[in-house]
């Protein structure tokens, strides 16, 4: 199994013996690996006697929202006078799941100029420099599968308790698309495997991740696929768009196009899926792609974005149609990978 090196442990174990105060937190949009290792992280302090706040800086989807601890989480974007006043309190600060601090959103200027100890722990390549002390590991499924393995460095006992088990498996379940992608190591399943010695029900981790969303969603993915999905064999890509107006008309909720981008990569011949949504002020955009197509150079070079080698996302100020006829008029670009 990987390990976290001792020195690196040894350092930041004297720095929690010294603080008082303690910050976990995730990036903006959290997905089931960011609330479920900032959660699994959270619990075990909590266990341990630490004083610990946990904090996203906006609102996740209501899959998520049953996790153990989930209510004890501040939400920056509601709740900004907590949130600034327990990020200036705080001694330490660990950066879960993300490798650039823009991801922090409207807590970024915070936690920048925050005096605390910034840990980041990480799956995202090329971390940019904002924290005291590094844990990247991009082999690795997940932040949580990290998580695991910095408490059991922290703590060679590893007394795994069934709720750092839930929110540890689900951030593991949903970053590897239910071990579909990003989990072909042994070390994951042995990982896994001693979350589930712990007595939690996979099954029911399962369902309420995935089958839990609203007949409105199920038809929003009729329509998607039927009518909104624009396939380009030539160029192996396919890409899905929602206006406001549609949002509107399905009565879209946070949450609800979770998984939309991935469905074209399961069309034979496509390796590169790109949606597009209308937001109020921007267009979110998410890439997928399968083999070695680099869907976060893609989003970084021309969508505000990042992400890993397959799975990235970014953001676009024009228009729809604008954003649109740009992602369709930069893939001749990028033939090396899509012709041929
Ligand atoms: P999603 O498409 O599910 O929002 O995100 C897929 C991956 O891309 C995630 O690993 C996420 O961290 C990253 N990602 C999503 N949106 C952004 C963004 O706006 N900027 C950056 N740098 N990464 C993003
Ligand atoms: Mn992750």
């Amino acid at each position: 199994m990987k390990s976290i090196p001792k020195k690196l442990i040894s350092e930041i174990k004297k720095h929690l013996s010294d603080s008082g105060k303690i910050i976990v937190l995730t990036h903006k949009n959290p997905d089931g690996d960011a609330i479920g290792s900032m959660l699994g992280f959270y619990h075990y302090l909590r266990n341990n006697k630490y004083e610990v706040t946990a904090i996203t800086p906006d609102e996740y989807p209501e899959f998520l929202q049953w996790m153990p601890g989930s209510s004890d989480i501040i939400r920056f974007s509601k709740d900004k006078k907590r949130g600034i006043k327990a990020i200036k309190e705080a001694d330490i600060i660990f950066n879960l799941d993300f490798n650039t601090s823009d991801r922090l959103g409207g807590m970024e200027s915070y936690v920048l100029s925050s005096t605390s100890i910034k840990i980041l722990i990480d799956h995202h390549p090329s971390p940019s420099d904002f924290s005291d002390y590094i844990i990247s590991e991009t082999t690795a499924s997940s932040t949580a599968e990290l998580i695991f393995l910095f408490i059991k460095a922290l703590d060679g006992k590893s007394h795994w308790t069934k709720q750092i088990a839930e929110c540890l498996f689900t951030g593991i379940m949903t970053d590897t698309g239910c071990f579909s992608y990003n989990s072909s190591a042994g070390d994951t399943y042995r990982i896994v495997a001693e979350l589930l010695d712990t007595g939690i029900n996979k099954d029911d981790i399962f369902s309420k991740v995935y089958n839990n969303f609203s007949d409105n969603r199920m038809r929003l993915i009729g329509h998607v696929l039927n009518k909104k999905m624009v396939v380009n064999q030539d160029y192996k890509t396919a890409y899905i768009s929602l206006t406001r107006k549609e949002l509107k008309e399905y009565k879209f909720t946070f949450g609800d196009s979770e998984g939309f981008v991935n469905y074209p990569l399961s069309i034979k011949g496509i390796i590169f899926s790109a949606l597009f949504i209308e937001k109020n002020k921007f267009i979110k955009v998410s890439f997928r792609s399968k083999g070695n197509f680099p869907a976060n150079i893609f989003s970084e070079k021309h969508f505000n974005g990042g992400g890993h080698l397959n799975a990235a996302g970014g953001e676009s100020y024009e228009s729809l149609s604008a954003a649109i006829s740009k992602f369709t008029s930069l893939l001749p670009r990028y033939s090396k990978y899509l012709k041929g």
